[in-house]
C-alpha cells in the first residue's frame, strides 16, 4: 500500500489532514509553501515545522511518488529528460527545456496512451494507466529543482558555453557557430512555461489533469499563471468544449496533422470518433467562448501530408465557410520513431508548406526542436531504456525556431 503522496493534496485536503492530526491550520499552509514555493522534496527539509510533525510526515506520507530511473541531457545541457518509474512499474517521461529567457517543462498526463496515432512512440505503447494529479504536479517540481541545479552548475562560465542558440524569430537557424554565452546572461529564475505535451492524452484523464492545473496555478503555492500553460489534445471534442467553460485560461493546442478526414483517420484513429467537422465545431465554440487563439499542431510526414495542395486544403479548412478561425499553425517536422514506416519531410518541403499557409493569411511557424538525440522530442517519449538507435544526433538536425 503506497503512502499518502503530499502532491495529491490540495490545500484544503492538507488542512483537514492537519486537523485530523491535531495540528493548527497554519501548519498546512507552511507545508504547502515548503512543497511548492521552496520545492522541498523531503519533510526533513521543512525546518519551520516541529520535529515531531516532520517525523510523522516522514512515516505516513511521501513527497512525491516518482522514482527517477534515468536522467539524460542533450543540446549542451539545455534539454534534460527524466524517466520515472511509478510504484506499479509503469514509466513516464518529463522534459525540461531551458532557453535564454524562459524555461519550459513538458509534462506527461498518462503512462502510455490509448489513442494509437501511427507516428507517435507513446501511441505504440498503448495505455498503461492514468497519472494521478500528484504524479502530474510532481513532474513540474522535478523540473523546477532540476533548473535550480542546472543554474548552480551553469554559474561556472565554461559550462554555459556548451549551450546552443535556438530561440528566435521564426527563421531557420543557420548560425551553428554563433556565440551563445551572452544569450544566457539573463538567468531564468524558475519554470516560466508548462506544456502538457508529454506522454498521454490529457483530455482522456481530464479530471485528474485539471486538479494538477489548479494546483500548479494556485498563487499560494507554485503560482504559475494559467496563461503560461498549454494543453495539447489529439482532438477529443468534448474535452475542448469542457475547457472552453473552465475557470482558468489554459492555452489550447490541437493536433490536426491532416486537412481531410480520410488522411486524418489513417494517421489518427480518433478521427473516426470525432471527425474534422465535429472537431472544428468544438474549436469554434472554444474560441467564441474564451476569445483565445488556438494552436493547431501539424506534424509533417514526407509524402503523406506535406504536399502544397494539402497546405492549400488546410488553409481553406481553417479559413472556413463561417469565417477564419482565430488560430495559429505550428508545423512540426516528424521526429524519428523506430519501426514507424514514415519519413521526415525535408526542409524545403517544410518551408514550402509554411509559405502556402502564410500566403493564404494563416499564421504559421515551425517548431523548435529539442532533445532528438535522447528521444525527448515531440512524440518520441516511450519510456525506452536508451536513446532511440535510429535517431540522428541533435547536432545533425537543423534547428527551427518558432
Ligand atoms: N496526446 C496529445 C499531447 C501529447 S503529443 C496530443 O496528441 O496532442 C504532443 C504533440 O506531439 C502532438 O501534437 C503530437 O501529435 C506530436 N507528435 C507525436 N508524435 C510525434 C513525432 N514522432 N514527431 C513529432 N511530433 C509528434
Ligand atoms: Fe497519444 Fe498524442 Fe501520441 Fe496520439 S500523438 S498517441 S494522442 S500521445
Amino acid at each position: 500500500m503506497p503512502k499518502l503522496d503530499l502532491y495529491n493534496l490540495a490545500l484544503p485536503d492538507l488542512e483537514s489532514l492537519m486537523h485530523d492530526w491535531g495540528q493548527p491550520a497554519f501548519r498546512a499552509r507552511q507545508i504547502y509553501r515548503q512543497l511548492y514555493a521552496n520545492l522541498a522534496d523531503d519533510p526533513a527539509a521543512m525546518t519551520d515545522l516541529p520535529a515531531a510533525l516532520r517525523e510523522r510526515l516522514r512515516e505516513e506520507a511521501t513527497v512525491g511518488a516518482l522514482a527517477l530511473e534515468r536522467a539524460q541531457e542533450a543540446d549542451g545541457g539545455l534539454t534534460r529528460k527524466a524517466l520515472f518509474r511509478l510504484h506499479d512499474g509503469a514509466v513516464l517521461e518529463t522534459v525540461l527545456m531551458i532557453y535564454p529567457d524562459r524555461a519550459t517543462v513538458c509534462v506527461s498526463t498518462q503512462a502510455g496512451c490509448a489513442m494509437g496515432c501511427v507516428f507517435c512512440a507513446t501511441g505504440r505503447l498503448g495505455l498503461l494507466r492514468n497519472l494521478t494529479p500528484g504524479e502530474i504536479v510532481e513532474q513540474a517540481m522535478w523540473a523546477s529543482r532540476e533548473l535550480r541545479r542546472w543554474q548552480g552548475a551553469a554559474g561556472r562560465p565554461g559550462d554555459r558555453e556548451a549551450g546552443r542558440p535556438d530561440d528566435g524569430d521564426g527563421q531557420w537557424w543557420g548560425g551553428e557557430g554563433e556565440p551563445f554565452t551572452e544569450r544566457v546572461t539573463r538567468r531564468v529564475g524558475r519554470i516560466t512555461n508548462l506544456v502538457f505535451m508529454g506522454m498521454g492524452e490529457p483530455f482522456a484523464n481530464y479530471d485528474r489533469w485539471w486538479q494538477a492545473v489548479e494546483r500548479l496555478h494556485d498563487p499560494k503555492g507554485f503560482n504559475l499563471g494559467a496563461r503560461s500553460m498549454t494543453v495539447s489534445t489529439v482532438g477529443l471534442a468534448p474535452g475542448i468544449r469542457r475547457l472552453a467553460e473552465a475557470p482558468l485560461p489554459v492555452n489550447l493546442a490541437i493536433s490536426l496533422h491532416a486537412p481531410d478526414d480520410e488522411l486524418r483517420s489513417s494517421l489518427m484513429p480518433i478521427n473516426n470518433r470525432y471527425p474534422l467537422a465535429e472537431l472544428l465545431d468544438a474549436t469554434r465554440f472554444y474560441i467564441e467562448r474564451t476569445g483565445r487563439r488556438v494552436s493547431f499542431e501539424y506534424v509533417l510526414l514526407q509524402g503523406q501530408n506535406d504536399h502544397p495542395h494539402q497546405a492549400i486544403a488546410l488553409a481553406r479548412l481553417l479559413r472556413g465557410r463561417e469565417g477564419p478561425l482565430l488560430c495559429h499553425v505550428n508545423l512540426i517536422p516528424w521526429n524519428p520513431v523506430p519501426g514507424a514506416p514514415l519519413g521526415r519531410s525535408e526542409r524545403e518541403r517544410v518551408l514550402a508548406f509554411q509559405r502556402v499557409l502564410l500566403d493564404y493569411g494563416v499564421a504559421c511557424t515551425v517548431r523548435v526542436e529539442r532533445g532528438v538525440a535522447i528521444a525527448a522530442a515531440c512524440g518520441q517519449l516511450a519510456g525506452a531504456p536508451a536513446a532511440q538507435p535510429g535517431a540522428p544526433p541533435a547536432d545533425a538536425i537543423p534547428l527551427l525556431s518558432q
